[in-house]
């Protein structure tokens, strides 16, 4: 395993992370305990030090399994990153509730890297003026957390104002080879890191897109390499060859990837990759665009809308699901990140076709027109599941509240 070190700390973390948003799961759809604690242990003992959870992940029961996982020596071994819901805080008792909660779940006196789950610009600011900053300082005051951080998931320009906005220790964005220019992106991943951020990645593999079932015409990129390379492998060497880059986050389940991310791990040198070796990741990626379905750069010129449509999100969505059209993986993830389940909703069916973003786009998109496409294909039969999904969201939030009330969790 390598390492690279958190450059305002100096602690040293394995460049491969162990997600645990993904993990093995049972028929009836519960996580799989015994094979999850066997994996993580096992990961650790092969050099990972650096595990990722949040609350959200497998419906609260990612944090209870980690623990788990941990009992024994295992915490001593580790970093723990975890999250803190802004969907859930509506004050400052709400941050104390929830991280005191997370601790006790977690088994621990500390969280080693604590991040506020999710940002977008109107999230942070929501945030900020219930005091989370405050509430961050106080937290590190008294030992409850080490390091504090963000994940993020809207544009450019928000991501720079929330780096800029506090003295962060570390922060968490998607990057991989489609995503140079969307989101935070490359610009971002150095503006972060030029401030002395660590920069956590998640979607190194645009959430499985880019490894496992792939289509033909890359198959035969990657095929007439020299060097012989599964497609996850060239994924995760993509974004280990920034130096910016601090750990790489794999949401794995399954021991074969597990050993496969592993053994890549111990490849995954800063600008190790040639300029052939580059060269041959563009020509995929350029395969990857063709067949997306819209030509959005993630650049975010067309925001904001005033509609609230999430214009370079639901692109990047549609896209997603372009790529297999027979997979419901990319529609789902559409229903969760627009469908309003945490936070305000941004699915393409709010556009009221004002034109606005449209005189805005480099790439001169027909963006309203888009606009329906993507709503036709995407908010079909899964949106009736959102009142469902709120309802058990909602449900969760309840039952945290009763057992905070009634035994002090
Ligand atoms: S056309 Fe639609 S998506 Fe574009 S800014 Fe207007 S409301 Fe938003
Ligand atoms: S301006 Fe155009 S290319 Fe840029 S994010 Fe908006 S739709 Fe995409």
């Amino acid at each position: 395993m390598l390492y690279r070190s958190v450059p305002k700390t100096g602690d040293r973390l394995s460049i491969l992370g162990y997600g645990c948003m993904r993990l093995p799961t049972t028929r009836t759809g519960g996580v799989d305990e015994e094979r999850t604690v066997r994996q993580i242990r096992h990961a650790i003992d092969a050099g990972i030090n650096y595990l990722d959870t949040a609350p959200i992940y497998h419906l609260g029961r990612s944090e209870l399994v980690l623990a788990k996982a941990l009992e024994g020596d295992y915490r001593k071994k580790v970093r723990i990153a975890t999250k803190l819901p802004h969907w859930e805080v509506y004050g400052r008792g709400d941050m104390e509730r929830i991280l005191n909660r997370q601790l006790s779940i977690l088994k621990t006196r500390h969280i080693d890297y604590y991040l506020l789950h999710s940002l977008g610009r109107g999230s942070f600011l929501k945030l900020r003026n219930l005091g989370v900053l405050d509430f961050l300082d106080d937290a590190k005051k008294d030992g409850r957390i080490r390091n504090a951080g963000f994940s993020f998931h809207g544009n450019l320009s928000a991501f720079k104002e929330i780096v800029d906005a506090y003295d962060w220790q570390f922060c968490q964005i998607q990057y991989n080879y489609l995503d140079e220019k969307n989101q935070a992106g490359t610009e971002g991943l150095e503006y972060a890191a030029g401030k002395g951020l660590a920069v956590m990645i998640m979607e190194p593999l645009r959430g499985g897109n880019l490894a496992g079932r792939i289509p033909e015409q890359v198959r035969a990129i990657w095929d007439a390499a020299p060097v012989k390379r599964t497609p996850a492998e060239w994924g995760l060497r993509w974004v280990w060859n920034h130096p910016e880059v601090t750990v790489v986050l794999s949401g794995m389940n399954d021991e074969a990837h597990i050993d496969e991310n592993i053994h890549t791990a111990g490849e995954g040198f800063e600008e190790s990759l040639t300029s052939e070796e580059i060269a041959r990741i563009d020509k995929v990626r350029d395969i990857y665009r063709d067949l997306m379905k819209v030509a959005c750069t993630g650049c975010g010129y067309c925001m904001p809308c005033p509609a609230g449509v999430d214009i370079p999100g639901c692109f990047a969505d549609y896209n997603a699901a372009s790529l297999f059209p027979r997979d419901r993986a990319g529609k789902f993830q559409y229903v969760g990140r627009h469908g309003g389940l945490m936070g305000e909703p941004s699915y393409a069916g709010l556009c009221r076709t004002c034109g606005k973003c449209a005189k805005a786009c480099p790439q001169h998109l027909p963006i309203p027109a888009l606009m329906k496409a993507v709503s036709a294909e995407m908010e079909s039969m899964m949106w009736a599941a959102i009142p469902v999904m709120k309802g058990a969201l909602w449900c969760m939030n309840k039952a945290a509240r009763i057992r905070h009330v009634f035994m002090g969790e």
